[in-house]
């Protein structure tokens, strides 16, 4: 049975597409759109649009960036000799908060995870391997301690480990299953300055 306008039941539907949000999220921020006013709403898909057109991957590391080479990429005073290994943006953001990290990042934008069907060619791996070409001195593997992150690690360190580059991995004391973004800077600073070589 329709219940609601064929236009609201479409946005509902597109609404409970979004991670985290069920249908009754779903319901909830459609009906708050309707009593939004129109400018607001403009603005908000706006906003949208804007982002999804304008933001790309950075061509060194892959984070999301406005330019062909990120900010921290294109940074001369960044150690570019020390590449950290971050599952996604926002990790590398909670990193640079600390404000502590000197060196350079490399975004794979996921892990690798059996169960979900993801493997190391559907993560920025590959890319990973090309960049270790230049002169590298260490690799900070520091995805999450969540079953796929520990996948993720391990799979790397095995990869870089021939190849005579130092590979390390930060410090456990990062909770088990813990997003990094939800970690405070100390915890994080601990991690990084703790990190064992794999
Ligand atoms: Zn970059």
């Amino acid at each position: 049975m329709e219940y609601y306008s064929s236009h609201i039941n479409k946005l509902i539907e597109q609404l409970a597409h979004l991670p985290g949000i069920g249908s009754k999220s779903a319901q909830r921020l459609a009906f708050h759109i309707m009593n939004m006013p129109r400018e607001q709403v403009a603005q908000l898909t706006g906003a949208i649009n804007d982002a999804r057109e304008n933001v790309r991957y950075c061509r060194e590391c892959f984070t999301l960036t406005d330019q062909e080479l990120c900010p921290i990429c294109s940074n001369e005073k960044r150690d570019h000799h020390t590449i950290m290994v971050v599952e996604n943006t926002r990790d590398l953001a909670a990193y640079e908060k600390t404000g502590k990290y000197g060196g350079v990042y490399h975004v794979l934008h996921g892990a690798i995870s059996p169960m979900l069907g993801i493997g190391p060619d559907d993560i920025r791996l590959k890319e990973l391997i090309i960049r270790l070409q230049n002169d590298v001195e260490e690799v900070i593997i520091a995805t999450n301690s969540s079953l796929e992150g520990e996948t993720t690690a391990m799979y790397i360190s095995k990869l870089i480990k021939p190849t005579g580059i130092k590979v390390s991995r930060i410090a456990s004391g990062v909770p088990v299953g813990g997003d990094l973004e939800y970690i405070d800077e100390v915890t994080l600073l601990r991690a990084l300055e703790g990190r064992v070589e794999l």
